[in-house]
This record gives C-alpha cells, sequence and structure tokens, in this order.
C-alpha cells in the first residue's frame, strides 16, 4: 500500500497516532534497514512524546550487513534499543518480547510498588506505509492469536492482540509519513516501496540507483548485468545494460524508458543483492 501524502492526511495521521499513544505503553518504530532515516517520520518524537521506544531495522534481509549494523550503532548512541528484522520471515522478531518488557520494566515496577498487579504491557507499531507492519503484526501475532477487545477508548475497529504473556499488541499500526526532505529521499523511497512508482520517473531513479551501485556496490552491479567494466558515463551505462537486455526501439537504438523500468524493478525485487542506500556516515 502506498499513500499519497498530502497537509491533511498528514495531520489526521498525526493525530490519529497520537490518539493511540493515550492507550500504550511501548512504542515499536519500524524502519526500513536500507533507508534507516529517510524512512523515519520527522515528527515521531513529538508524536510518541516521550513513550519508551524500541527501533526495528526490518527488511534487514535486503540491507547490507555491514551498514545495519553501523545503523544499529548510530541508533543505539542515541539511546534507544535496536533489533534488526527480517518480518517476512520471522527473522529477530523473537527479540521484540523481551526489549518491549526491558523498556517497560520501569512502569510495571511502579505499579508493583503501588500494590497493583502489572497488567500487560500495550504496544503499537508505528511507520511509514510498506515498511512491513502488518507484516509484522501477522508474525507477532502467529499462532497464539487472541483478540481481547472492547476496552475503553479503543474504537470496535481496534483490538488488542496477545503476544505471549506479557505483552499486547494494538491490531493496527500508526501509519506515519516519510520525509520529503529533497530529491534522493524521494529516490531512496520509490526504490524501496515507500511511495507510488508512479509520483517518479523510472528514468531519474534509476539514474539515481546507478550512481550509488556504482560507487559502493560495483561488483553487484557488473555482476547483475555481467558487465566486465563500468563505464564512467551513466548514459554508456544505460546503453550497455539496455543493450544486453534487449531493450531496444528500431533502429537499434536504446529504449531508455523500458531499461530505465527494469533497473527499478530489479532492484525492487532485490536482484542486485543486499544492498544498503543510505549510511550513518553520509
Ligand atoms: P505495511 O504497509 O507497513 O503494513 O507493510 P506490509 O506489512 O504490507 O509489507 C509490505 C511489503 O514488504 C510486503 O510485500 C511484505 O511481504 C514485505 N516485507 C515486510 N517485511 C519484510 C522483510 O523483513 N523482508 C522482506 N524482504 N520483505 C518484507
Amino acid at each position: 500500500m502506498s499513500i499519497q501524502w498530502f497537509p491533511g492526511h498528514m495531520a489526521k495521521a498525526k493525530r490519529e497516532a497520537k490518539e493511540k499513544m493515550k492507550l500504550i505503553d511501548v512504542v515499536i518504530e519500524l524502519l526500513d534497514a536500507r533507508i534507516p532515516l529517510s524512512s523515519r517520520n520527522p515528527v515521531i518524537d513529538e508524536i510518541t512524546g516521550g513513550k519508551p521506544r524500541i527501533i526495528i531495522l526490518n527488511k534487514a534481509d535486503l540491507a547490507d550487513p555491514e551498514i545495519t549494523k553501523a545503523w544499529k550503532a548510530y541508533f543505539e548512541s542515541e539511546g534507544h534499543h535496536v533489533l534488526e528484522a527480517d518480518a517476512q520471515k520471522g527473522k529477530g522478531v523473537q527479540g521484540i518480547g523481551p526489549a518491549v518488557r526491558e523498556e517497560a520494566a520501569g512502569m510495571i515496577e511502579k505499579m508493583k510498588r503501588k500494590g497493583m498487579n502489572p497488567r500487560a504491557i500495550r504496544a503499537l507499531i508505528l511507520g511509514i506505509p510498506n515498511v512491513g507492519k502488518s507484516t509484522l503484526i501477522n508474525r507477532l501475532a502467529s499462532k497464539k492469536i487472541a483478540r481481547i477487545g472492547d476496552r475503553p477508548g479503543v474504537t470496535k475497529s481496534q483490538q488488542w492482540i496477545k503476544v505471549g504473556k506479557e505483552m499486547e499488541l494494538l491490531d493496527t499500526p500508526g501509519i506515519l509519513w516519510p520525509k520529503f526532505d529533497d530529491e534522493a529521499v524521494g529516490y531512496r523511497l520509490a526504490l524501496t516501496g515507500a511511495i507510488k512508482e508512479e509520483l517518479f520517473d523510472f528514468q531519474d531513479s534509476s539514474a539515481f540507483l546507478l550512481k550509488e551501485l556504482k560507487k559502493s556496490y560495483p561488483e553487484l552491479l557488473k555482476s547483475r548485468y555481467s558487465l566486465e567494466e563500468l563505464p564512467d558515463d551513466l548514459l554508456a551505462l544505460f546503453d550497455e545494460i539496455g543493450r544486453r537486455r534487449g531493450c531496444l526501439i528500431s533502429g537499434g537504438n536504446i529504449d531508455y524508458d523500458r531499461t530505465a523500468e527494469l533497473i527499478f524493478r530489479d532492484f525492487r525485487a532485490g536482484k542486485f543483492g543486499r544492498v544498503s542506500l543510505e549510511q550513518p556516515a553520509d
């Protein structure tokens, strides 16, 4: 699912997320491991209002493992609890329960001190479209899915999903808008599937991708298109790929639209291997 974000949509998303915030103890912020900054909501701190938060670098299976490690250290240095995950296969998901419990330990301690019986910790998943929120919710719910709705303040369409003994998860995630800082952020979001592909020109996004791959992953690029050398010139690189893939128009000229779309789809399908499009060092 991709949403086109207008100011009205953003205001509504913010209002809804803040409303949900009243019900929960711990926020699970989902980021795309390939673009952790570009996939981060720009006002997440304001929305979560100081609630304990864990960060999950999802789709880590598609990202460069070394760079994901560097991002983990980066967010940890900001004081966050950080996990890597592949929600699709369920990898890393088992660490979420303990992390949430650790973040909520203070709250549980306080309840005990007041002589109250500690209740289950309530968590909410927040993230931009397509980052894997629903996949993760389904993973966490797995076999033990037990819907326990009808709590004050929870609308009918929202239910709590029991995860293990000590955690409850709101079954509808908070959908937030991504950054729209600059063109590069836009290309990263288009390439990773966070925004509608029609919003971006394939030639522009693919040119951005080829530059990134040439700079950081030349061997993966060569291997994908069986190239021995990478031409310096981007146009020559497009030509070479187009020719090799038979993206031609009459007269043997390169069909740039088709070539660009092919490169774009190859990236979306993970055909280059594990690639990150953003590094903390940038
Ligand atoms: P949502 O919009 O945030 O709820 O995103 P979805 O859960 O619908 O996931 C969007 C797409 O990403 C789907 O095609 C999922 O199968 C895929 N996906 C989710 N998590 C992962 C992951 O960790 N790795 C990979 N490779 N794909 C994932």
